[in-house]
């Protein structure tokens, strides 16, 4: 069993977020969940903080940091659609959208780093989406932003990687979660045919692929884009 670690995970009250929250708590980690309408996982640590808000992000870390330590695994999971048609796509809808899943991504990777660098060690982990490399019709806003995410990764592989920081990408494919929910039978029955595994992924199954991503097992392991999709995007 290896020693607990501090993990601070955004979006950890719903969906995947959740379901990797406890599997930390599976693990025996310190987990700090970050939430705008609450309700995390038994065992974790609340707190309230809206990606988009700088002030609330840092007063949250700081609060991981005095319970559980300087944070050793971050998981930037939280995000948002505002899908719709590029003619009808409002800058709000843009805006909101990278703000939420590229922006709040890059300052938690930001004030993560500083104390990861301090101790020469870390795991930033980008939850993504097999949409930002294959593309969606209707998600311009929303793949752009998962498609940032890998730039930021491979950057931050490079810049960090000397201090044995590792960045990678989780890429999940079609998960039943309250985001997917809004999907009518009709796209649902069409994405299933596209997948090869015929079936959505379990949040479980993503939180999986992240677990290993903090863990010894993957210490050489930076950079990467693990799709858990079903074989949705093979090739990417
Ligand atoms: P849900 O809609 O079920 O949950 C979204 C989570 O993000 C909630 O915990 C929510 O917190 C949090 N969140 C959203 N906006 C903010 C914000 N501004 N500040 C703080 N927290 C915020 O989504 P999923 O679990 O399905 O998705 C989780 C991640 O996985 C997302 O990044 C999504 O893009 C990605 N993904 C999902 C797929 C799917 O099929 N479901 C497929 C591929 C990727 P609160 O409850 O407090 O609002």
């Amino acid at each position: 069993m290896n020693p607990p670690r501090s993990v601070l995970i955004t979006g950890g009250n719903r969906g995947i977020g959740r379901a990797i929250a406890e599997a930390f708590l599976a693990e025996g980690d310190h987990v700090a969940v970050t939430t705008r309408s609450g309700g995390v996982p038994t065992g974790a640590l609340e707190l309230k903080a809206d990606v988009t808000d700088p002030v609330a992000l840092d007063a949250a870390f700081a609060a991981a940091e005095e319970a559980h330590g300087p944070v050793e695994v971050l998981v930037a999971n939280a995000g948002i659609t505002a899908d719709t048609l590029l003619l009808r796509m409002s800058d709000d809808d843009w805006s909101s959208v990278i703000d939420t899943n590229l922006t709040g991504s890059f300052r938690l990777a930001r004030r993560a780093a500083k104390s990861m660098m301090r101790q020469r060690r870390g795991r930033i982990i980008f939850i993504s989406s097999v949409v930002g490399m294959l593309g969606s019709p209707g998600q311009v806003n929303y793949a752009a932003s998962k498609a940032g995410l890998v730039g930021m990764a491979r950057s931050l592989a490079r810049e960090l990687g000397p201090r044995s920081i590792t960045a990678n990408v989780v890429a999940p494919g079609y998960v039943e979660t309250d985001m997917t929910a809004v999907l009518t039978d009709e796209q649902k029955a069409g994405i299933k045919s596209q997948v090869p595994l015929g079936r959505y992924a379990d949040p479980a199954e993503v939180a999986g692929a992240v677990v290993w991503l903090a863990s010894p097992a993957s210490a050489y392991v930076t950079g990467a884009i693990i799709p858990v999709d079903g074989g949705l995007g093979m090739g990417h």
